[in-house]
């Protein structure tokens, strides 16, 4: 592409509503531009780098044996609502109505779709295993999109479904998209993580995720310092160090703490460690008052705590709520004959000598022997996870890292086929559900976290293999004959050899041409200037900041070993 005449823009300044490296980047090299909260424009230059990423992850799809297919974005609700989805999906989930107030909503991902399409072939158990998948829009009502292209409101995603008799099968088929994954971001060059994670709104049996490593990551991963042990954090479990154990039990005696209401507080009144109190914290789990306990230093992990409740909607129980369901007075709760549900964390099953709350106010108890003095429902892993922590495998260090989830893989189990009556029958006519899996990537949210691990001060520096441009080539002086005629000529080898050029033509300084070829980033600069004379033109890599000077009867070789490794 020769850049005069052509749709071509940079922009010079900072763009003041991009809160990230890589969106601003992408909304200054022309390649992206916000239109609305939560979605964008993809301009000819980005929209190249969005098709050669899809290219790479078809690629990888084909190979492992998928379909490719297309599903429509405008679904009836009742899809949704047979699998219960339109409920727990909740208000993530774009609606509206048609003409005749019929309800629609805007897929948000497609598992009830496939398992539709699937029905058309599938009948008896000679029919199964397959695998589908498409690239298309998804939307989801965020309530806070942010960072550019990584958590937006309609996204393009690569969708991939398998099909199966048996979970052995399930097995196979995820190993295949599974490693198939893998070549897709090792092509692509991301640094990154896989780790096990919730299953969320998807249900099913596991959940893993391929984690680009970045600052901006909104996920929190953790590392065995020694084993392979990795997981989000939203699931991670942990062997705390600095349990509250303390010496022989002693009797419990109720003390006068008045307006001590946190953990800070009661600590620094009865001057004790943090780690020898007991924090509570009160949920309201669809409609039924839980009250947890976790050691006062400590978070409580809400993922793991509504998998154990296993109810769709859990948020913190309001004061009226916790005051009709049990004796707590906020702010002093207690496990000790509080009156509702109690579910202690593990750890803290063994403390002893600790501080709870007395369900009175300004009081709490002391000495309190949890295995002696505190009856629970539930004593589950309900917190999370922290620097210090060891590794719940072999005892290691953990390590933690920041991580923007570019994939999933989900065994979904027969949670769709079963909603959707997709079944086979086996050889003795007895029917099944279909056994199913999926298998996500976002595109777009790929593009920007390639954007953000392979940037610098001046800009975007994009690998070979999805550059739009593998070459950008700087004319020096347009109105030098002999310049003009030596760049025209390298840009068409280029062409005749199949690698895609720029060529920068415009009437503009050097200066402007050279910024501009540092922020949009294309693997290999050729600039065409005076030394064109002597048969000479300069070669820089925007990786490596390597500048030669090569010779044009030998650019073209430079050119291919360079591109090989960039
Ligand atoms: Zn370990």
């Amino acid at each position: 592409m020769k850049l005069k005449n052509s749709f071509f823009y940079t922009l010079r300044e900072n763009a003041s509503d991009e809160d990230s490296i890589s969106s601003n980047l992408l909304v200054r090299a022309g390649m992206i531009k916000k239109s609305g909260t939560g979605s964008y424009m993809f301009m000819p230059m980005g929209y190249k780098i969005l098709k050669n990423i899809e290219n790479v992850v078809r690629e990888e799809m084909n190979k492992a044996g998928a379909m490719e297919l297309l599903m429509p974005s405008l679904i009836h609700e009742d899809v949704y609502a047979k699998s219960g989805r339109s409920e727990t999906f909740g208000s993530s989930i774009f609606r509206l109505k048609d003409r005749y107030d019929k309800p629609y909503i805007l897929g948000p991902t497609h598992e009830e779709m496939f398992a539709i399409a699937a029905k058309m072939k599938v009948k008896s158990y000679k029919d199964l295993p397959f695998n589908l998948y498409q690239f298309q829009n998804k939307f989801r009502d965020e309530p806070r999109p942010r960072f550019g292209l990584i958590r937006v409101r309609e996204f393009i995603m690569k969708d991939a479904y398998s099909f199966d008799t048996d979970l052995a099968g399930l097995d196979e088929s995820y190993e295949k998209m599974f490693n198939a994954y893998k070549n897709i971001f090792d092509r692509l060059g991301i640094d990154y993580k896989i780790v096990k994670a919730d299953t969320g709104a998807m249900g099913g049996l596991l959940s893993e995720e391929f984690q680009a490593i970045s600052e901006i990551g909104e996920d929190t991963l953790v590392f065995c310092e020694k084993c392979d042990f990795s997981s989000n954090d939203e699931i991670a479990e942990c062997v705390i160090t600095n349990l509250a154990r303390k010496g022989e039990e002693m009797q419990m005696e109720e003390v006068h703490t008045p307006d001590s209401k946190t953990i800070e507080e009661v600590s620094a009144f009865l001057n004790i460690e943090k780690t020898q109190t007991v924090k509570a914290l009160m949920y309201k789990a669809d409609d039924e008052l839980v009250a947890c306990f976790v050691q006062g230093d400590r978070e409580l992990n809400e993922v793991k705590l509504q998998k154990i409740l296993g109810c769709s909607i859990m948020e913190m129980a309001d004061d009226a709520f916790i005051a009709a369901n049990s004796k707590a007075v906020p702010g002093f709760a207690g496990p000790i004959g509080i009156g509702c549900k109690v579910i202690i964390d593990k750890h803290i099953k063994d403390a002893v000598n600790v501080v709870v709350g007395a369900n009175k106010a300004d009081y709490h108890i002391k000495n309190v022997s949890i295995p002696r003095d505190v009856e629970y429902d539930l004593c589950e892993d309900i917190t999370v996870v922290k620097a210090g922590d060891i590794c719940p495998v072999c005892g290691g260090n953990l390590i933690f890292k920041k991580g923007i989830e570019v994939g999933n893989t989900f065994k979904l189990g027969t949670k769709y086929s079963e909603a959707l009556d997709l079944e086979y029958s086996d050889e003795n006519n007895k029917l099944h559900p279909v056994v199913m899996g999926s298998y996500g990537i976002g595109i777009g949210r790929t593009m920007s976290a390639i954007a953000e691990q392979c940037s610098d001060e001046k800009g975007l520096v994009w690998p070979s293999i999805i550059a739009p441009y593998k070459v950008h080539i700087v004319l020096i002086k347009d109105n030098d004959e002999e310049q003009a005629a030596a760049a025209e000529e390298i840009y068409k080898m280029l062409n005749i050899e199949g690698i895609e050029a720029l060529l920068d033509d415009r009437k503009e300084r050097p200066g402007v041409k050279f910024n501009d070829a540092e922020l949009i980033g294309m693997p290999v600069r050729v600039t065409v200037g005076k030394k064109i004379t002597e048969g000479i033109v300069e070669f820089n890599v925007r990786k490596t900041g390597e500048a030669t000077e090569v010779k044009t009867d030998e650019l073209l070789e430079t050119i291919k070993e360079t591109l090989k490794k960039v």
